[in-house]
């Protein structure tokens, strides 16, 4: 508690002395990329990665799944969940972390630095994956993590910041809706109790909270960036596309994100008879879901985005009953802020368009907004350093852990190259050396933005980080 403690006073100091720059991002990343050093710290130069122990545990973690076609279903807080956080738990433990659980289930392992005034630089990533999933997503990011902090160790490579590497959890939100269950937490959008209270998407009323007591994963640990401030966030991720492969690049340094808005919806209509109420007056809620899953396909199309409907719940069960209760969840997808923005007004009105002639009432909530944006330039860059010319920029199309923790500080994604773009399916696959060079990458990554804070405390913000912290201390003010 001690090492958490002086890491708030320090992580306070350094918020405050924290502000924004008035330049237009894209033109102030571009002028600092062609103006700055690419060499990476003396200690990244030195570090090498083990290829084959990453690889190993990647395959061997992969046991831990439900029955799956080559691929995992490890969803959040279930027995496989449970056996791979155990390992987890003694591979950190076997390297001396300071390991906690909080109460969302987070694993954070702990490791001094020279000076451990200093918020610790985090790694971090889900060992969660979606049903019938792939062997990389998420995993990659962990097991790339604690396969640098092992490097590191062998080597005798000893950073000045603690380091501190995450397993986070329900990043999917494949079995508890809302996805980034915990990291929304510790960014502040989202809180413990909500976050116990996500339901379990196959509709049999269990929480996310019950669950992680069941396998023993509610801890007494930090929950929120307040209670334990990092000083970084970096990530490895697999692509999700096809750029770094066409381009035959094995890393990727990623820049930003595309913007994502989810929503839940609730339509009740009216009970009756599937085959003796007449068709004129009846308030079917699964029509009116219908048309508005159609909506919603031609949606995508008309603003140049993407949107898609999951977790659709129709009730009352039995072959002759009228649909009186209908609840769907539904993601809006854009590159442009305007352009999702846009896709949600007109949504809304479609909507409402649909309810008022099914003569259903309507309860709409928006779970999760962000907006698309730019990872922080600093850390952008000690990925790019990292990559060198094995890498080249690219732009994640979902979110991660790190967009959350990008609301917070300085973050950046290393992507690993992804066989023809596929994930969250069995056929998901990234090689061993490219998921190699990307374990080496965020090693890198790391000890780059190590060395940048001793003579840099005052990082650039991406503009959208300062025009909210702008907004909410107008708001206080
Ligand atoms: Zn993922």
């Amino acid at each position: 508690m001690t090492l958490i403690a002086r890491s708030v006073a320090r992580q306070l100091s350094l918020t405050a002395s924290r502000r924004s720059t008035t330049n237009v991002l894209c033109g102030a990343t571009w002028k600092s990329y062609a103006t700055i050093s690419q060499a990476n710290a003396p200690a990244a130069e030195k570090l090498k990665v083990n290829g084959d122990r990453l690889w190993d545990d990647i395959h061997y973690t992969a046991q831990w799944s439900a029955p799956s076609p080559g691929g995992v279903t490890r969803l959040c807080a279930d027995e496989n969940d449970k056996k791979v956080r155990d390992w987890f738990r003694d591979q950190v433990q076997a390297m001396g972390a300071d390991y906690k659980v909080n109460a969302t289930g987070t694993q954070i392992a702990l490791f001094e630095g020279e000076d451990n005034s200093i918020p610790p630089i985090a790694m971090g990533s889900h060992l969660d994956t979606v049903a019938t999933g792939g062997r990389f997503d998420g995993p990659l990011g962990v097991i790339g993590g604690l396969e640098v902090l092992r490097s590191m160790k062998e080597q005798g490579i000893k950073t000045r910041a603690p380091l501190v590497l995450f397993n986070w959890t329900n990043e999917e939100g494949a079995r508890f809706f809302p996805l980034l269950g915990s990291s929304i937490v510790y960014a502040g959008r989202s809180t413990v109790d909500a976050a116990h209270a996500s339901q379990s998407n196959d509709h049999s009323g269990i929480t996310l909270g019950s669950e992680l007591a069941k396998i023993g994963y509610v801890g007494d640990g930090p929950n929120t960036f307040q209670d334990f401030p990092i000083s970084a966030h970096f990530e490895i991720h697999v692509e999700q596309a096809t750029s770094l492969e066409k381009a035959g690049k094995p890393v990727g340094w990623v820049e930003g994100w595309q913007g994502m808005t989810w929503y839940s919806l609730q339509l009740k209509g009216d009970n009756g008879h599937a085959n003796t109420y007449p068709m004129y007056g009846r308030r079917d809620a699964l029509v009116g879901a219908g048309k508005i899953i159609a909506e919603l396909d031609k949606l995508a199309y008309e603003h140049d985005g993407r949107t898609t409907v999951t977790n659709i719940l129709s009730g009352p069960w039995g072959a002759c009953n009228i649909q009186s209760d209908t609840k769907l969840s539904f993601c809006l997808m854009h590159w442009e802020a305007e352009g999702l923005n846009a896709m949600g007004k007109d949504i809304e009105a479609r909507i409402k368009g649909i309810t008022s002639q099914h003569g259903l009432e309507t309860t709409i909530q928006r779970d999760i907004h962000l907006l698309p944006g730019d990872f922080w330039p600093d850390a952008v860059d000690c990925v790019r350093r990292a990559c060198g010319d094995k890498g080249m920029p690219s732009r994640t199309g979902t979110g991660h852990d790190s967009t959350m923790t990008q609301l917070l500080v300085p973050t950046a994604m290393v992507f690993a190259r992804a066989k023809d773009g596929i994930s969250h399916s069995p056929n998901e696959w990234t090689d061993k050396d490219d998921c190699t060079e990307s374990a080496l990458a965020l090693g890198k990554a790391v000890l780059n933005f190590d060395e940048l804070m001793k003579t840099k405390t005052d990082f650039e913000m991406p503009a959208h980080v300062a025009a909210e912290r702008q907004a909410l201390s107008a708001g206080r003010g």
